[in-house]
């Protein structure tokens, strides 16, 4: 072992050592060498290593799940249940355990990676009991002598590839209502975040799920994701990530027709009305746009601001985000970490950069942190061109552009501008408006006086090139299930 190795899992001092695991888990047995690296974005040390697996190995953990799936299937649902909220409860009750795992591989302080693991398991819980009310129906036939009934039957093994950014919880997301609904699943995590993966199999293994039923593997994503789109005995695919690798996962599908589930990039418009209650505004920002170094698919990426408040609300924003403390997620006072890579800090500061050479001025940040690496400062920029790259693309990354506006009209007309369509947000105290916005987004989620939308009974996802159906809620099981139609001629 490299001294860096044995200082990153001395520092993340884990209360129980076998959660962390190096291998991949395929059909109850956890395999593979491990050789690629895993580093801690906030120290650059090599946490660890893991397989590096490839087509052979992923069609292995398909036929495990091919064949665990007859006898998951016809499980009744509360025996299923049982085994999910024993598993919510064991991610509770090592939530300090997964949350330290979490900051290390991924960065985020661990106050959110602590709530994060309790959102995870909250998909568990949630999916273990709504699986309970899978009904079907029956539909008056057009004839005395014909009944007609519709039965709800999970789709069949599932593929699933999650990103980095919520290491937890978009495992959960699709592996809670996918197991719940009797399917069986390969999984593909991020290879810089597959701790937290492997982790949470540990628990699953704990809390009585059996062989097969949840496959994880890591390695090279592109032979790996062949398999999990092109692979026949696969019925469904499921992927959360950038809008490029989805739309090449899609097309992958379409030779086996598989269902498919995109939860892709957003590019979230958050308008400030004259009327918004400015401080919640300036607040609900701070946490749509800073949370986990705002990296995540929801965050407020472009900010409109009414002509009557801009000047108001851009210096109550600065102040706030001048605020954060920035460093090293396990630190107990950080409440913004680093970035995940030198990529994703080229991409803030090339966004920065061209705000800037087009006209924008700097309220706060624009800078890396003196923490070095991939840190950087929170910033907020005001007097953004309307067409800068901050406002095209998405971001990720801490850096607020604000742009000004006049009317509500002008305000819909700039943020249904994007072929995203994931989240938006509004701020205003006057009813009529707050409605005639909702209902004008032209977005799958709206944060109305809010800037936080995620939880498990609420139907997650996106409109136009942000993705194609929902997560969470009881439209998150419907994903899992098809539709038979039974006719019976009496
Ligand atoms: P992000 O910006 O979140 O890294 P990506 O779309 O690159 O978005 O990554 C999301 C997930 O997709 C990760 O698990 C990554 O390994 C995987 N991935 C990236 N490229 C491919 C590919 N060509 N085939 C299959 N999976 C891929």
């Amino acid at each position: 072992m490299a001294d860096g190795e044995t200082g990153e899992l001395g520092r993340i001092a884990l209360n129980r050592s076998d959660l962390f695991r190096e291998q991949c888990y395929i059909n109850g047995k956890w395999t593979g060498d491990p050789t690629i690296e895993v580093r801690n974005p906030a120290t650059r040390g090599v946490i660890g290593r893991i397989p590096n697996l490839g087509k052979s190995e992923t069609e292995t953990a398909v036929a495990a799940a091919t064949a665990a799936f007859p006898k998951w299937k016809s499980e009744t649902a509360a025996a299923r249940a049982k085994i999910m909220l024993k598993w919510n409860d064991l991610m509770v009750a090592h939530q300090e355990d997964l949350a330290r795992l979490m900051t290390a591989e991924q960065g985020k302080p661990l106050a959110e990676a602590r709530g994060e693991i309790v959102y995870a398991g909250s998909f568990l819980q949630w999916y273990g009991e709504e699986a309970k009310r899978v009904y079907g129906d029956t539909i008056p036939a057009p004839a005395a002598d014909r009944r007609i009934m519709v039965l709800k039957q999970p789709v069949g093994v599932v593929g699933a590839i999650t990103p980095w950014n919520f290491p937890a919880a978009m495992i959960t997301r699709k592996v809670g209502p996918g197991i719940a609904a009797g399917c069986t699943i390969v999984l593909k995590p991020s290879e810089l975040t597959p701790y937290s993966a492997f982790a949470i199999a540990v628990l699953a293994e704990e809390a009585g799920l059996p062989p097969g039923v949840l496959n994880i593997v890591t390695g090279d994503a592109e032979p790996i994701g062949r398999v999990l789109t092109e692979d026949p005995r696969i019925a469904k695919f499921t992927f959360t990530g950038s809008t490029p690798v989805g739309k090449k996962l899609a097309a992958q599908c379409a030779g086996t027709v598989k269902r498919v589930s995109l939860e892709l990039g957003g590019n979230a418009p958050f308008l400030v009305f004259d009327d918004a209650d400015l401080e919640a505004a300036a607040s609900g920002a701070i946490i749509s746009k800073f949370r986990n170094t705002g990296q995540t698919c929801v965050c407020a990426n472009r900010l409109y601001v009414q002509d009557g408040v801009y000047d108001k609300f851009a210096t109550l924003l600065a102040e706030k985000a001048a605020a954060l403390a920035v460093g090293d997620g396990l630190v107990g006072v950080t409440q913004q970490g680093p970035l995940i890579n030198m990529k994703a800090l080229e991409k803030v500061e090339a966004h920065v950069a061209d705000a800037i050479g087009h006209g924008a001025k700097i309220l706060t940040g624009a800078h890396r942190d003196s923490h070095g690496g991939t840190f950087y400062q929170p910033t907020v920029l005001r007097d953004v061109a309307p067409d800068a790259l901050l406002t095209r693309e998405e971001t990720f990354g801490p850096v607020a552009g604000l742009v000004r506006f006049k009317s509500e009209e002008d305000a819909l007309r700039l943020a249904n501008d994007s072929r995203a369509g994931l989240a938006a947000y509004a701020f205003t105290r006057e009813l009529a408006r707050s409605w005639r916005v909702s209902e004008g987004l032209e977005y799958g989620m709206v944060g109305m006086n809010t800037g936080l939308i995620s939880t498990e009974v609420s139907p997650f996802g996106g409109v136009k090139e942000s993705g194609i159906g929902r997560e969470g809620s009881k439209y998150g099981l419907d994903e899992f299930l098809d539709l038979k139609a039974v006719f019976v001629q009496l």
